[in-house]
């Protein structure tokens, strides 16, 4: 009866041991086998917070024009850098095959920019008949770019001065785009002076904002494109391109 015990004892303490050794060989092979690429992907957040139908074209456009093509450089450098570091690893790999394999499987250069829309939500929690609110970022949108894409927008961008997105700059519809902002800012710039014949009129009454090259003949409504003229310069000019 004691020998019995004792064998089953062994059995189940030999059986532990094995299910051990099996799940140490398990987890050295996984580590062995699994991938250590990881493809560094740029990552970036646009807080839409509380906007209405964000277009990712304005919100990549005003991005750019801020400076953001420098951080989009550098990290070409970076994704530069961690293929250089992956060749290494391959080289000095013992399953050189099996690694490229997994490296060509980890680069995603048609998606390294990777652009998020996030909105602050309000939230509410319950705690002992208490109602408290906490914020919390939602992604709600992603969006992913080659680095060829954004480059091309940068040039588009440049090509027409940084002054606006390409959007709005394509807009069939650039009467729409003189906001009040705009209007006071070219007000400010000009000095609320008419820049035909040189009236100062600090109450704005009396002028408007032009588009020298005018909207029917192409022009924009951006910085370059607009003074101040008093409405008698104004009416005169109708759509002439005076300058
Ligand atoms: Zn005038």
């Amino acid at each position: 009866m004691l020998i019995r015990e004792l064998s089953v004892g062994k059995v189940i303490v030999t059986s532990l041991i094995a299910c051990i050794i099996v799940c140490i060989i398990v987890l050295l092979l996984y580590i062995i086998f699994k991938s250590p690429f990881s493809y560094p992907y740029f990552i970036h957040y646009f807080d839409v917070s509380g906007k209405r139908g964000p277009q990712i074209d304005d919100l990549l456009d005003m991005f750019l024009i801020s400076g953001g093509l420098a951080d989009i450089q550098n990290h070409c450098k970076k994704i530069e850098q961690w293929k250089q570091e992956s060749c290494q690893q391959i080289e000095h790999s013992l399953m050189k095959k099996y690694r490229r394999r997994q490296y060509l499987r980890a680069v995603d250069d048609n998606n390294a920019f990777v652009f998020y829309f996030v909105r602050s939500q309000t939230r509410y929690r319950q705690k002992n008949y208490v109602k408290s609110s906490y914020k919390v970022n939602v992604k709600t949108d992603s969006f992913m770019y080659d680095y060829e894409y954004i480059q091309q927008r940068y040039n588009d961008l440049a090509n027409i001065g940084f002054e606006c997105t390409l959007r709005a700059y394509h807009s069939k519809n650039q009467r729409k785009l003189a906001t009040r902002e705009l209007r006071e800012k070219i007000m400010i710039r000009d000095n609320y002076t008419c820049q035909l014949c040189g009236k100062y009129m600090p109450d704005e009454v009396g002028l408007q904002i032009d588009h020298i090259i005018p909207i029917a003949k192409g022009g924009k409504t951006v910085v370059s494109n607009l003074r101040v003229l008093c409405s008698k310069c104004n009416a005169s000019k109708s759509d002439k391109i005076t300058v």
